[in-house]
């Protein structure tokens, strides 16, 4: 499984912005961006305007780290969305969305994207009662994700679940909180990716 690893609070903090990596510390006053808001490093504070190279660099940036996906694998998305019908960016924001990680996040079975992916690497989720160990597996229309019927498995979900009180899953999921189950109602549309990212700024960037 391959990632990022390294400090995260510097990943928000050289895009100016939260990106919620860290679960419920991002939504406190410890969050590393509140504290500093500006990029990382010596010289950090005294950085320029950046480029329009730069704003277009960033923004694609931003999507692979709050999907925790590398650079190969991005190009890979982008691929895939160009050759899609309709509008590339969002198509890419669409393909990123129905990753298996991200629907675990949604779902509320982790408290951020990274640790979804753990969750889904360490074999703890099930897709359509199979196990499905790969977080960039694309749900599709009518799956049922759910924890493994495992103690350890369904005791981590609920624990989180329980703790993520409050946050209700997008509207293209259907969370049965008491059966510790998610449905894929239908896919998602640009409009249910809530997270700020300029998707035309990618679809420049990646295109030149
Ligand atoms: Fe980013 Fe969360 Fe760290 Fe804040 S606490 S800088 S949102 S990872």
């Amino acid at each position: 499984m391959a990632r990022t690893l390294g400090p995260k609070c510097r990943l928000c903090r050289r895009d100016g912005e939260r990106l919620y990596l860290k679960g419920q510390r991002c939504h406190t006053a410890k969050c590393a961006v509140a504290k500093r808001a500006y990029p990382p490093g010596m010289h950090g504070f005294r950085r320029g305007r950046p480029s329009e190279y730069g704003v277009r660099l960033r923004e694609k940036q931003k999507a692979k780290r709050i999907y925790g996906v590398l650079e190969r694998q991005f190009r890979k998305y982008f691929a895939e969305a160009d050759r899609l019908k309709g509008n590339t960016g969002a198509n890419l924001l669409i393909l990123l969305e129905r990753r298996l990680d991200n629907v675990v996040y949604q779902l509320g079975f982790a408290d951020s994207r990274a640790q979804a992916r753990q969750f889904v690497a360490h074999g703890h989720v099930t897709v359509n009662g199979k196990k499905i160990d790969a977080s960039s597996h694309l749900v599709k229309v009518g799956d049922v994700v759910a924890p493994k019927t495992r103690k350890k498995s369904e005791s981590l979900a609920r624990e989180r679940l329980d703790a993520l009180q409050g946050r209700s899953a997008p509207e293209w999921l259907t969370l049965e909180a008491k059966e510790l189950k998610g449905t894929v109602n239908r896919l998602p549309a640009r409009e249910d990716v809530s997270i700020p990212i300029n998707e035309a700024y990618i679809v420049e960037f990646s295109s030149r």
